[in-house]
């Protein structure tokens, strides 16, 4: 079976290394000529908009999957005409509109920070009235990694509000969380759906920099609440594929922050700490396929390399080190690293 993936990056390409053990071939397409999933694969270059090279791309496919949750809608609408794609084209138009992805969150009776949508400086003022500072203002469309982001301390910050005129907001109250989390689920195109156990992330600037698996300290309760919140989402986006959802816990509770329609960096740990990878996972669900087992063979520990980040440790037998073939530039992530703990009982 051959894959096309929309994207290229390194989530991509873990995909197609993961893609050889089955028996099943990734096909590309990106816009950028340099996108490093090509380094390994077939990559087709060209504009989310460009008809004829998406044709090319999209023809010969079994199915098409995607790896940024950026990929244009209309994008994944004319290559479905070539294969079905997964998850589901729904997903992404959620994802892609921080209004609607809370918007769903709240259909679906998930707990999630209170917000208000905003666009002008007195819906802002009237918003943060409400909602009581600190707060974070959120671009509700194209943020990642931190980015389109502000963190609203008192209310004259009204006064920084300058580069968000005119764009459609959140503002989102500022949780006080114990920590971050996030839960990574898979559902096949039977209905079947795994989970892996909750792991525990560590952000700095936006970004996140360490993932521990499982994390420590984790009630069934707790597990089996952020395992209901992805089972919900995963029905009703009648999604086949790996779902991320990332929550912070405050007490005995989970809000969730977002979710990603994809393989996700805080699941990186799973190529050697899980039975079965997020990235096989994701490919077995796209195709169809029985799931594997999302156990945990490993506790372990994934760090990202950021940036221009000096030094790369030597690999060991515990220290498996990914780097995914991009130029070293601040802020981007061009490696991971994940350091086996012990043996998971
Ligand atoms: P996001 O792009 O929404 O995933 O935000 C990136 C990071 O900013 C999160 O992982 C948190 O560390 C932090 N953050 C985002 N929203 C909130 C919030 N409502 N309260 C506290 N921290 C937040």
């Amino acid at each position: 079976m051959t894959i096309g993936v929309l994207g290229g990056g390194q989530l991509g390409r873990m995909l197609a290394e993961a893609a050889g053990a089955l028996n099943l071939r990734c096909k590309f397409y990106d816009k950028a000529a340099d996108a490093c999933a090509g380094q390994i694969a077939e990559l087709i270059v060209g504009d989310w908009c460009d008809e004829q090279n998406l044709a090319r791309f999209a023809e010969g496919c079994d199915v098409i999957t995607f790896e940024w949750e950026n990929v244009p809608v209309e994008t994944a609408r004319f290559v479905e005409r070539f294969a079905p794609v997964r998850p589901s084209i729904t997903a992404l138009e959620q994802t892609q509109d921080r209004a609607k992805e809370k918007a769903l969150f709240g259909k679906l009776g998930i707990p999630a920070a209170p917000y208000e949508l905003v666009q002008t400086e007195g819906e802002f003022t009237a918003a943060l009235e409400k909602l009581n500072a600190p707060c974070i203002l959120k671009t509700r469309r194209m943020g990642y990694d931190g980015k389109g982001q502000m963190r609203i301390d008192t209310a004259d910050d009204a006064a920084r509000l300058a580069e968000f005129r005119g764009k459609e907001c959140i503002l989102e109250k500022r949780v006080a969380f114990d920590r971050e989390l996030s839960i990574i689920a898979v559902r096949g195109t039977n209905g079947e759906i795994a989970h892996y156990n909750l792991v525990e992330n560590h952000h700095s600037e936006g970004i996140l920099r360490t993932t521990i698996s499982p994390a420590p300290n984790v009630s069934q309760t707790l597990q089996s609440a952020a395992e209901s919140y992805a089972k919900r989402m995963l029905e009703a986006l009648n999604y086949s594929g790996v779902l991320a959802i990332e929550l912070f816990q405050v007490g005995s509770e989970l809000l969730a922050n977002e979710f990603a329609p994809r393989v996700h960096n805080s699941g990186h740990w799973s190529i050697e700490g899980a039975v079965t990878s997020q990235f096989e996972n994701h490919l077995r669900a796209v195709c169809g396929l029985p799931l594997g087992s999302t156990a945990n063979r490993y506790r372990c520990v994934m760090t990202n390399i950021i940036g221009e980040d000096a030094g790369v440790p030597e690999p060991n037998e515990k220290r498996f080190v990914h780097m995914y073939g991009k130029q070293p530039r601040p802020g981007r992530k061009i490696g991971h690293i994940t350091e086996i703990v012990e043996p998971y009982q």
